[in-house]
C-alpha cells in the first residue's frame, strides 16, 4: 500500500505515525497498540516490559560516548480521543485512520487524527529504531488511557524507572517540551455568589 505520509519529515517519525494510525487505539482500547510496541521492541532486541495497565517501557542503551550520561525518559500516551463527523462511518474499534495531507496539513478523513499523543509515540519509536542518532541511555515510556483520567500513569510502577530526567512529549503548544511534568490534578471549587442585574 502506498504510504500517505511518505513525503513528510522527519521521515522515520511519520513512518511510525502512519504505522500506529493503522491501529485502533481509542482510550480503553489500547491492547493492540501495546502489542505493537512490544513486538517492535522484540524484533529489535530492545529491553521492554509491559504491565497490567498496558503501559509499555522500552529501553535502549547509550550510543558510544554517552555511556556515563544520565538516563533520559521520554514519555507519551498511546490512547487517543475518538471523535468523528456526523457523516463518518468510521468504526474506532476496528478501522485504521484514513490519513491525508492537504495544503501542508496532516489530518484524518472524518475523524480525529490522534496527533495527541500519537506524535510522541512516533517520536519515541523513531528514536528507538534509529541507528544514526547519538543519545544517552533511554527509557521510552508509553502510558495508556491518559485521556480518561491518566489511568496508565497512575498504575505505572515508578520504581521500574531508572531515568533521572523525564521529557513529557504531550504539550498543547507547538514547539513546547514539558520537562518533568508531574501529571495532572483536578480540583472542584465551590464559591458562594449572588446574582446582580
Ligand atoms: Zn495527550
Amino acid at each position: 500500500m502506498p504510504r500517505v505520509l511518505a513525503d513528510l519529515y522527519p521521515e522515520k517519525v511519520f513512518y511510525y505515525f502512519e504505522q500506529i494510525s493503522a491501529i485502533p487505539r481509542g482510550s480503553g482500547n489500547v491492547k493492540k497498540i501495546a502489542d505493537y510496541l512490544c513486538f517492535f521492541a522484540k524484533v529489535r532486541q530492545l529491553e521492554w516490559e509491559r504491565d497490567e495497565a498496558d503501559n509499555v517501557i522500552i529501553r535502549k542503551p547509550a550510543t558510544p560516548g554517552y555511556e556515563d550520561a544520565a538516563t533520559v525518559i521520554l514519555q507519551g500516551h498511546t490512547d487517543m480521543v475518538c471523535a468523528k463527523t456526523e457523516e463518518s462511518t468510521h468504526d474506532f474499534l476496528k478501522d485504521p485512520l484514513d490519513l491525508r495531507v492537504e495544503d501542508g496539513w496532516l489530518s484524518a478523513n472524518g475523524t480525529t487524527l490522534g496527533g495527541d499523543n500519537g506524535i510522541a509515540v512516533a517520536y519515541g519509536l523513531a528514536i528507538l529504531a534509529s541507528d544514526d542518532l547519538e543519545h544517552p541511555a533511554l527509557e521510552v515510556v508509553f502510558t495508556s488511557d491518559e485521556e480518561i483520567g491518566l489511568l496508565g500513569a497512575k498504575a505505572l510502577d515508578m520504581s521500574r524507572l531508572k531515568g533521572k530526567y523525564l521529557l513529557n512529549l504531550d504539550s498543547e503548544s507547538e514547539g513546547i517540551l514539558t520537562v518533568s511534568c508531574a501529571g495532572g490534578s483536578m480540583t472542584t471549587v465551590t464559591l458562594p455568589f449572588t446574582r446582580s442585574h
